[in-house]
């Protein structure tokens, strides 16, 4: 694996079919998976590591937000990462940055309107990583569902050639969706935490008995958290984001909420069977805890 902190020497390591997966750093298997997802769709796989500053709306969250970018390069060579790209500050921004890609419509809502700026931070730093490192195809997770939805709407809106791959959302062995934010949970926490995607699971369990409403369906995930203070529950479809009445289209179901010092996200995607009936995508469940504590002792 080799480390590179520019765009061009990234670029002189392209070979063939060049995949991408794009990310903050602080690895765990939600991370891996996707980058051994990216193994297995092209020939030469690169990973991004950088801390976005611009995609911050909050000051104290940028400030702390875990690093460790030696374990990361270990963990990232062990699953047959070809290249590393660690930019530096100088290399992403090496000026205040004119250009901004801003998303409309898309962005409006959910993590929209309860992280102000962000969407056009994610959207300009993914545009800059597409434009720079070229890649034929890159790897978003379906957690950050709506970030997915604006990731593939401005591909096609900016006529960039690159193929987006969703993958599914990756969870610790109780459910908990993987990430980077979660060493900050104390043990206090965990129960209250594991409640969102208890939640996402009871809706997903409506599904699965007929419940084709969305009404029913938000309910159910409501009530599954009975100590969880939503920031937002809603039902939109895949691609638009629009709020949908009934589970008649690809769709996934979004909710945040803060626990003690974090800010949870989850999502649960309903793609359709051929007969067009929606299939719940639960994710995929680690049989052991994560590396992210194991790693922490
Ligand atoms: P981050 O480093 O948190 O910005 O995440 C980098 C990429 O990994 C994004 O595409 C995320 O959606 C994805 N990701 C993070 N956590 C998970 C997870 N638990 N399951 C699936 N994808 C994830």
């Amino acid at each position: 694996m080799k480390v590179v902190t520019t765009f061009r020497e990234a670029r002189e390591e392209a070979r063939g079919r060049v995949v991408l997966v794009p990310t903050m750093g602080y690895f765990h298997e939600g991370h891996l998976r996707l980058m051994e997802k990216g193994r297995e769709l092209g020939d030469t796989l690169m990973v991004s590591l950088f801390v976005n500053p611009l995609q911050f709306d909050d000051p104290a969250d940028l400030a702390r937000y875990p690093r460790d970018p030696d374990r990361d390069a270990g963990l990232a060579a062990e699953v047959g990462v070809d290249v590393l790209f660690v930019p530096p500050l100088e290399e992403m921004y090496p000026t205040e940055p004119f250009t901004r890609v801003v998303v409309s419509g898309l962005t409006e809502t959910m993590e929209g309107v309860h992280r102000p700026g962000h969407f056009d931070g994610v959207a300009t730093v993914v545009t800059k990583l597409l434009a720079g490192l070229r890649p034929h195809l890159a790897v978003f997770g379906r957690k950050d569902a709506q970030q997915l939805a604006v990731v593939k709407r401005l591909v096609v809106d900016l006529s960039i050639p690159v193929e987006i791959v969703g993958h599914p959302v990756v969870r610790e062995p109780d459910g908990l969706a993987l990430s980077s934010r979660n060493v900050f949970l104390g043990p206090d926490h965990r129960p209250t935490a594991l409640e969102l995607s208890r939640a996402l699971m009871a809706a997903a369990d409506l599904v699965e008995h007929g419940e084709r409403r969305a009404a029913p369906i938000v309910a159910a995930a409501r009530g599954a958290a009975p100590h969880l203070q939503f920031e937002y529950v809603e039902l939109v479809d895949q691609d638009g984001l629009t709020r949908i009445e009934r589970l008649d289209r690809p769709a996934f179901l979004a909710a945040a909420a803060r626990v003690g010092p974090v800010r949870l996200i989850d999502a649960l995607f309903f793609d359709l069977s051929p007969e067009g009936e929606p299939v719940p995508d639960r994710g995929v469940f680690l049989e052991a805890p994560s590396v992210l504590y194991r790693e922490a002792g």
